[in-house]
């Protein structure tokens, strides 16, 4: 198989003679055939093809083949939302119910999600931290917990899964592990290597890398075994609204086809072909972004830790961090371009640095070529009092900063010159 490089360009798109020589946009929302036999074999899943856009689109087509080639998966779908990504990719396999084991350190996002939204549809979230014991994790199953449920590196508090750990709970229950993957990336780690099963993407972030299309993408790894797993009965039982179809059977591609033909045909929630077409653009050079991206992070993280006006700082890169031994078994080449610090003098001096920039914007978005940061103490966390933010392991002269692919001496001048004068 082709390099990581060479599949980011190229995978998924395979033109012949005369075709476009680029991926392009099939702006329709829906494909005709000649005879009424091959529309009735599509809805029969008897041959590939494509009849409507909420069920399959040759741009989305592209985007989904490319991700599912990078992480050696056996399938992917294009979704409206990083969200969207989360939210079918739980339904598909919980109900009323069940519950799920999740690291508490996670996008607040999914946080809510689990905390809240899930709740009135009886799914519970057992939330643990991330680095509490193997014991004290699987203590914590049961015989509806569906799934285990973490992040490779958690924002803004940096945070860097231990994998092994993890995902021997998910194996040694036979346990679905899905990982969002959001902030590494698969050119920085293949979660497939550590155990997980389903990887997640808010794609709107480093995958797009240009901060142009919200999106996300459910990535099915091809390596849970359904098949007489009394832990998914819905799986190994003829769906009667799929035509008796029982998805076990399918063997590695189970959970995407059950995604794509219950939760994606009845929930909707699928990415635009605009979109696809976006990202998949944007993808052509995430290998490249993202080499630049950790190093730029580095040499960022030094700086910061050097300077007299920072109090502290988390990112892995760092020898003194809590976190340098795991990232560097999991992901030596780097972990993010994520990365947290205080200023000092607290709250006032935080803002106060925030303002004093002059390239680097304030933005609420992560993740992309652009540096930026963001004072969560005073915007995502204002609704917090201090007592909170501080169990929340958010102090309130936190800046999370994001680090992008402008030239790293440009952005260590601004950073400095906004430090210099809190
Ligand atoms: C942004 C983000 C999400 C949510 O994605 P959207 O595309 O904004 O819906 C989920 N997980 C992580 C880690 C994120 O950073």
């Amino acid at each position: 198989m082709a390099k990581f490089d060479t599949l980011c360009v190229r995978a998924g798109y395979n033109p012949k003679s005369g075709d476009a020589n680029v991926t392009p946009i099939v702006q329709s929302t829906t494909f005709t055939y000649d005879t009424a036999q091959e529309m009735a074999d599509l809805f029969d899943l008897k041959r590939d093809g494509f009849f409507y856009t909420r069920l399959s689109n040759p741009t989305n087509r592209v985007l989904e083949s490319k991700m599912a080639a990078l992480e050696d998966g056996v399938g992917a779908i294009a979704c409206a939302s990083g969200m969207s990504a989360t939210l079918l990719a739980v339904l598909n396999v919980c109900n009323s119910g069940d519950n799920i084991i999740s690291s508490n350190q996670i996008y607040g996002g999914t946080f809510n999600l689990f905390k809240t939204t899930l709740v009135k549809y009886g799914i519970e979230t057992r939330f643990v931290d991330p680095n509490a014991s193997y014991e004290e994790i699987n203590k914590l199953v049961d015989e509806n917990t569906k799934i285990i449920f973490a992040e490779t590196v958690s924002n803004p508090t940096i945070v860097v899964l231990d994998f092994d750990k993890w995902s021997k709970v998910a194996k040694d229950n036979n346990i679905l592990f899905f990982v969002d993957n959001t902030l590494s990336t698969p050119a920085l780690i293949k979660v497939k290597d550590y155990g997980a099963d389903v990887a997640l993407y808010s794609s709107s972030k480093y995958l797009d890398g240009h901060a142009v299309a919200l999106g996300g993408i459910i990535v099915d790894l091809g390596t849970f075994n359904f098949k007489n797993n009394k832990r998914y009965p819905e799986f190994n039982v003829p769906d009667e609204s799929y035509h008796g179809l029982v998805y076990a059977d399918l063997n590695k591609t189970a959970f995407v086809t059950k995604c794509l033909a219950q939760m994606i045909r009845d929930l909707g929630a699928i990415m635009s072909p605009m979109n696809a077409f976006l990202t998949n653009l944007g993808m052509e050079t995430l290998g490249l972004r993202m080499e630049r991206t950790v190093s730029n992070a580095a040499k960022v993280a030094k700086f910061l830790s050097e300077n007299k006006n920072v109090e502290w700082i988390h990112h892995p890169s760092l020898k003194t961090d809590p976190y340098y031994e795991i990232a560097n078994k999991y992901m030596p080449k780097g972990v993010t371009g994520m990365m947290s610090f205080g200023v000092k003098g607290g709250r006032e001096k935080a803002v106060k640095f925030m303002e004093n920039l002059k390239m680097i914007k304030m933005v609420t978005h992560v993740a992309d070529s652009r540096t930026c940061v963001l004072h969560p103490a005073s915007t995502t966390h204002r609704q917090l009092s201090d007592l909170d933010l501080k169990k929340a392991g958010i102090p309130d002269n936190l800046i999370r900063l994001s680090v992008g692919i402008d030239d790293i001496e440009d952005i260590i001048s601004d950073l400095s010159q906004a430090l210099e004068n809190i």
